[in-house]
């Protein structure tokens, strides 16, 4: 019954395993999430207030598809002064989340055939979408060694005449890594020389710790025409259910999005984009302050279970452990803990990286020391459980 494209297509693991563990706590259960993606702070009280505002003055009609000018001319603004990227209001799509811009922008970019580059491990989003444009996925590996970081060498390997498109990630989802300035140069060079488009998903932007610095890869000289960059409120604003996204790049490829977004979705929703101008720039510094505590309290905590290993990442709002030490299958170990320990995982497999779980600590300090007392002890129990100790 079902089209070819959608049967090949699985479903994303983070969202199914972050509703799973909502469902065992409504019908009582005392669960522990750690796999959600989603902060847990309030968003800004002024966008808050905008939406209440903007719904009772009645801004609930269809809007542009592209979104309101007011919306993308605060969005070029933002990327022109905190990004270094200069563009026009014309070249910014406001989107129902970030999500939405990238698969938007796969789906004008991506030909049947074409190769697309996505650094593992992936956010678990950036296969399928290429799946579902019909386009092949190149996966280019990082080390743990090296902090997750992609290279300029790696990405070098992987180019052929075919390749079309670079999906980044800095910081990225699931482990934590911030490139580096010199890295991006590299690899913009790369895309440069070889005429491949980027697209650069900077949702975790704000999320840097230890002195690391975020760049924009559309930024630099000659990434003018190459780079999509994409961004949302989801992350930086605590608006995820709010579902508001953007992305900006050359004219001809926004517009292109835009009649995409014009056939499906038709616009982001009127009052939210309303909000959407009041959120940004709000200050948010006491939850990113609460999140670099929580990062480091967690790093600690794991690196004290005998047989993990933890390198303390950058950015973002995810420890990316290494397990491997009890067997290394990631969906067994994750599924344990959930069932044994009722606490909530991600497999590493589900972006690609066997032997390790994400852990979220965008979740109150209490519930992280609680969820990793209980892995530490659930781990304890292998030991004693199995056969070959550290194995299930
Ligand atoms: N990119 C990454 C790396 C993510 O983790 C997420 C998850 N929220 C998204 C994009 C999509 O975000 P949203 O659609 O909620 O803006
Ligand atoms: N991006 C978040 C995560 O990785 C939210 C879920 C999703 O959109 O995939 O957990």
């Amino acid at each position: 019954m079902l089209a070819e494209r959608i049967r090949r297509v699985s479903p994303s693991a983070t969202l199914e395993i972050s509703a799973k563990a909502k469902e065992m706590k409504a019908r009582g259960e005392d669960v522990i999430n750690l796999s959600a993606g989603e902060p847990d702070f309030p968003p800004p009280e002024e966008a808050t207030e905008e939406v209440c505002r903007a719904v009772r003055k009645g801004y609930g009609r269809y809007t542009a598809s592209q979104g309101i000018e007011e919306l993308r001319s605060a969005i070029a603004e933002k990327l022109r002064r905190e990004n270094g990227i200069e563009c026009t209001p014309e070249q910014v799509i406001v989107t129902p989340g970030a999500k939405m811009a990238i698969y938007a922008a796969v789906m004008v970019l991506v030909d049947p055939g074409d190769e697309v580059l996505i650094p593992e491990p992936w956010w678990v989003s950036y296969p399928a979408m290429v799946e579902l444009a019909e386009g092949r996925a190149v996966y280019v590996p990082t080390k743990e060694e090296e902090g997750f970081r992609l290279t300029p060498e790696a990405v070098g390997e992987r180019i052929t005449s075919k390749t079309k498109v670079l999906i980044l990630n800095t910081p990225c989802n699931p482990t934590g890594a911030v490139m580096r300035e010199q890295e991006l140069r590299g690899i913009a060079e790369l895309c440069q020389d070889h005429g491949i488009y980027v697209i650069s998903d900077e949702i975790y932007e704000y999320m840097v710790y230890d002195g690391a610095r975020h760049v924009s890869i559309g930024s630099f000289d000659g990434m003018e025409e190459l780079c999509i960059t994409v961004n949302g409120f989801s992350k930086s604003y605590c608006m995820t259910g709010w579902r508001i996204g953007y992305a900006a790049g050359k004219e001809e490829i926004i517009k292109a999005m835009t009649r995409l977004q014009a056939h499906s979705v038709s616009n982001v929703t009127t009052f939210v984009q309303h909000a959407g101008i009041k959120a940004l720039g709000a200050d948010m510094r006491l939850m990113l302050d609460e999140f670099d505590r929580r990062r480091r309290y967690m790093v600690e905590e794991l690196r004290k279970m005998p047989g993990v290993r933890c390198i303390m990442p950058e950015g973002a709002f995810y420890v990316f452990p290494n397990f491997s030490a009890y067997g290394g299958d990631s969906k067994k170990l994750a599924m344990y803990l959930l069932e044994e320990a009722k606490v909530a995982t991600v497999p590493g497999a589900a972006f690609g990286r066997e032997g390790h779980l994400r852990l979220s600590y965008a979740v109150c300090k209490g519930a992280i020391a609680e969820g990793l007392s209980r892995i530490r002890s659930a781990l304890e129990g292998l030991e004693h459980e199995s056969d070959s100790p550290r194995c299930i």
